[in-house]
């Protein structure tokens, strides 16, 4: 018995998948598909998505954002989850990789609950703010360009109700972040926003060592 956060072995790891993942089939194609594709550690984690899954029935969620989409597997995820006049504002610049998170959101039979901006996250935030959607998101799940995490948390707590959540993904960064000394721009950036959002009166925070470190912020 240890109180400490277990370092997962690979046949721990097994195990906890083989008693708890429920992954639907048209989400386990897209993870075969998208292990062939060069950036494949981009996608997030099946107890992840099906842990994101479970907050967003757990808020009674309608509204999310997502920011980073890549081959749509945390979004397919969620919008699974989502009710059937659910709906999920979709960021990403990648006309290739979309275009497959496209082709599983329509055979999944949710891509109306879907809409894919194609263009810098940032415009498309901005854009919402701008057109008066602060405060109208339940739920916003960040994982896209490191170097920008701060302004995606920034406008992600205008974009969000009160009550709503922000889900960050890496911020344990393979255990880079634990180097106080690292030159490395996407790690500082990790860091500290980490350190950041420990502070935030604004947030509820907690940091759960889920695959590569997934922080949920509750918006106060
Ligand atoms: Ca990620």
């Amino acid at each position: 018995m240890t109180n400490q956060t277990l370092n997962l072995s690979d046949e721990l790891y097994r195990y906890l998948c083989s008693v708890s993942l429920r992954e639907p089939e048209v989400l386990q194609k897209l993870r075969q598909e998208t292990a062939s594709q060069p950036m494949s550690q981009m996608q997030v984690a099946p107890e992840q998505g099906q842990l994101m899954a479970l907050l967003v029935q757990l808020m009674g969620a309608k509204r999310t954002l997502e920011i980073g989409v890549f081959t749509g597997y945390s979004a397919l995820a969620v919008a699974l989850a989502l009710p059937e006049d659910g709906q999920i504002i979709a960021c990403d610049v990648s006309e290739e990789y979309t275009a497959i998170a496209q082709r599983y959101w329509q055979q999944a039979g949710v891509a109306h609950k879907i809409d894919l901006r194609l263009a810098p996250a940032l415009d498309t935030l901005d854009q919402l703010l701008v057109d008066g959607y602060s405060g109208s998101f339940d739920f916003a799940f960040i994982d896209a360009d490191k170097s920008n995490y701060d302004h995606y948390y920034e406008r992600s707590l205008q974009l969000v109700r009160v009550g709503g959540l922000i889900a960050i993904d890496n911020v344990l960064w393979s255990g880079r972040v634990a180097d106080a000394h690292t030159q490395d721009n996407r790690t500082r950036k990790i860091q500290a926003l980490n350190q950041k959002i420990h502070q935030d009166s604004r947030v509820t925070p907690s940091l759960v060592p889920i695959a590569d470190g997934l922080t949920l912020a509750l918006k106060r």
